[in-house]
Formats: structure tokens, C-alpha cells, sequence
């Protein structure tokens, strides 16, 4: 994943008139104007064995019935839903769902209450496929290495859910979140044992981490330096496991983008929390700057969803032409309990390229 060429997001489908969206549903229409084309539309892009098998004897021999949704075997009589099991399980309204990735498809991103408007569906049911559309793009980067704290998101959490703790407010989440973290990376009853701590944190570390880690030292480094001696990687890579490790608490940042270790003696940080002062502090900035655009505020749990919004929204490379509509159907069924479920832990996964963003708004 290389940032070559012009990235082709574009700022303005995030403030589109309602006409403009209108002339992007009505074109979704005209293109798939019957139930029938939608579920063509749909089962075209899975495997074609895969939706034609019987689920209960295993015949191939499916035919049509008068709901469109639903095969007969021939062989046992049975029905079978076509929809079964994907991404498209259980969904009453297929044209919403289809319509909203449609949208997402050309990077417009709309709040619910838009979506309200625009779509015609309940604004809870707008933000329900919205979650699920977008648990696929958080699926698509879940092994990213860069993982950020969610602390840095602080500011645009408040909205309650079943993980705010009864009568407190939505950032209280974030406070048990830090504290897990704490105990986790820093270990708390070791403080001030700085070593020891290090070592807790260091103990954690991928191989790549460990020794680009190696090679900071007092002596403050460049990314570019730092790259000279990691030939293989990129310079996004080298400076996303920098702000890794500076989230870390283990590298400091200086003036002019320069890496030191962390030392807590000559830090004028005492708290020996991690440092978020750094380039990737604006790219969190911008990233809530776009989440407040398309939203009203949200809560600590679903953050990642809102961060593949993001994604979705800026990486118009891996997300236009069809990709998004692609990407669900190649995902399976989502149910509305796994949404609710969802459990934020205090590090997640960070795409690549949401580090280190250029200012955008
Ligand atoms: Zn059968």
C-alpha cells in the first residue's frame, strides 16, 4: 500500500445538497429498478455455487419461486433463502442497504438523520447499516500493526452506551479504558522503575518495533535517518511504528521531527504518559474533525467504526468502483447482537494510512 498518485477524496461529498444525493439514488434506481435486479445485482458478485446449493441436500438443481429472495430444490423441495448467511442475511431492506454503500461507494458519507431524509429509513436503522457496512472496512485492516490509544479521541465521546457505567458520563468509558491500559503497558506498582516498565512495554513489541527501537537513542534521529538503516521498509512505515512507539511512551518526539528514547529524567513530560504532541496528533485532530461533520457525537465504543468512515471516506483508491458493495459480500452475516457487542479495547488498530494525514479540513 504505497500513497502514489493523487489521492481522490474529495472534501465536498461531505457537504452535498440534498438534490446532488438525490441524483445518485435516483440513478441507483433507475440502474436496478426491481427487487429482482437488486438480488441479481447482489448475487452476481458472490460465488455462484456457493448461493446455488441446496443448504439442506446439497443439489445444485435450485429453481426460481415467485419471491425472489427464495429457491426450491428440486430435489428435496426445500426452500433456500439466497442471502442466507452473507452480509445481506435478514435484511428487509435490501435497496437501503445497497443504497448506502452505493453512496459510501462515491465517498459521500452522510449522518443519519440524512440518511432519514434521503433514504427514506428510520434514522436507527441508518445508523445500524452503517455499523455494518463499516465493521467490514474495520475487518479489512484488523491486523494493522499501527495500534493508538483511543485516549486520543477523547474529545468527540458523548454518547452513552451499554458500556457507560450507570450514571456517569460517556467519557467515564475512556477512563476505564486508560486504566486497563496503564496497568497493562506501564504496570503501575512498578513506577518509577523505569526499566522495569520499558521492559513490560518492550516485552509487547513486534520484531520491527524492537529494532527500529534499537536504533533510537539519545541522539536525536530523523525518520529519513532512521530509514537509511531499515532499506526494506517505506518511510510511512518507519514513521508509523515511530508514533507507535511514541504512543508507546518509549520514543519522544522533538522540534523538527526528531526521535529520541524516553527518559523520564530530562522528559518535561513527568507523567510518563505517552506523548500524543506529535504529527499524528493532527491527523487525529482531522480525523475527529471529520466524525463531528457526519456525526452528532459518538461514543468510545463504536470509535473504530467512525475511523473506517474515515478510511472509507479518504482511501477513494481502495474504496470507489464497486469495492465497498464487493467487500460486504465477501464478508458473512453480521448480526445486530455482534454491533451491540462490540468491545473497544484501549489500543486499536489505526490504518496506514490515517497516520501522518495531511491537513485536510
Ligand atoms: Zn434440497
Amino acid at each position: 500500500m504505497t500513497k502514489t498518485g493523487p489521492m481522490t477524496y474529495h472534501m465536498f461529498q461531505l457537504s452535498l445538497s440534498n438534490e446532488i444525493v438525490k441524483g445518485y439514488l435516483d440513478s441507483f434506481d433507475k440502474e436496478h429498478p426491481t427487487e429482482e435486479s437488486l438480488i441479481e445485482l447482489i448475487c452476481g458478485l458472490y460465488e455462484d455455487d456457493d448461493l446455488n446449493v441446496c443448504l439442506h441436500c446439497g443439489s445444485f438443481r435450485l429453481d426460481a419461486t415467485d419471491n425472489v429472495r427464495k429457491r426450491k430444490c428440486s430435489s428435496c423441495f426445500k426452500i433456500r433463502n439466497v442471502t442466507a448467511g452473507t452480509f445481506f442475511h435478514g435484511q428487509k431492506n435490501i435497496r437501503a442497504m445497497c443504497k448506502l454503500i452505493e453512496l459510501l461507494n462515491h465517498g459521500i458519507m452522510l449522518s443519519s438523520p440524512r440518511i432519514h431524509d434521503l433514504v427514506g429509513i428510520a434514522q436507527s436503522s441508518a445508523l445500524q447499516m452503517t455499523k455494518k457496512i463499516m465493521a467490514v472496512v474495520e475487518a479489512s485492516y484488523a491486523n494493522e500493526t499501527n495500534l493508538v490509544p483511543t485516549g486520543v479521541f477523547t474529545n468527540i465521546f458523548y454518547r452513552r452506551t451499554n458500556e457507560t457505567p450507570a450514571q456517569r458520563h460517556p467519557l467515564s468509558e475512556q477512563e476505564a479504558a486508560d486504566e486497563a491500559l496503564s496497568q497493562k503497558v506501564y504496570a503501575s506498582d512498578v513506577r518509577p522503575d523505569t526499566e522495569k516498565n520499558e521492559k513490560v512495554t518492550l516485552d509487547k513489541l513486534g520484531p520491527f518495533a524492537k529494532t527500529l527501537y534499537a536504533e533510537i537513542t539519545s541522539e536525536p534521529k530523523n525518520p529519513d535517518q532512521l530509514a537509511n538503516k531499515f532499506p526494506r521498509k517505506q518511510i510511512h512505515e518507519i514513521s508509523a511504528m515511530l508514533s507507535f512507539l511514541q504512543l508507546s511512551g518509549l520514543v519522544e518526539v522533538l522540534p523538527g521531527d526528531y526521535f529520541i528514547r524516553f527518559d523520564p529524567k530530562t522528559s518535561k513530560n513527568q507523567n510518563q504518559q505517552p506523548h500524543i504532541k506529535s504529527e499524528n496528533q493532527k491527523s487525529f485532530e482531522t480525523i475527529m474533525t471529520y466524525i463531528r461533520k457526519v456525526s452528532h457525537g459518538i461514543s468510545r465504543k463504536h470509535l473504530p467504526k467512525f475511523i473506517a468512515s474515515f478510511w472509507c471516506f479518504f482511501n477513494r483508491e481502495k474504496w470507489a468502483n464497486g469495492e465497498l458493495l464487493k467487500a460486504c459480500i465477501q464478508a458473512k452475516h453480521i448480526t445486530d447482537d455482534e454491533i451491540t457487542a462490540t468491545v473497544t479495547p484501549p489500543l486499536i488498530p489505526m490504518p496506514q494510512w490515517c497516520m501522518r494525514l495531511p491537513t485536510l479540513f
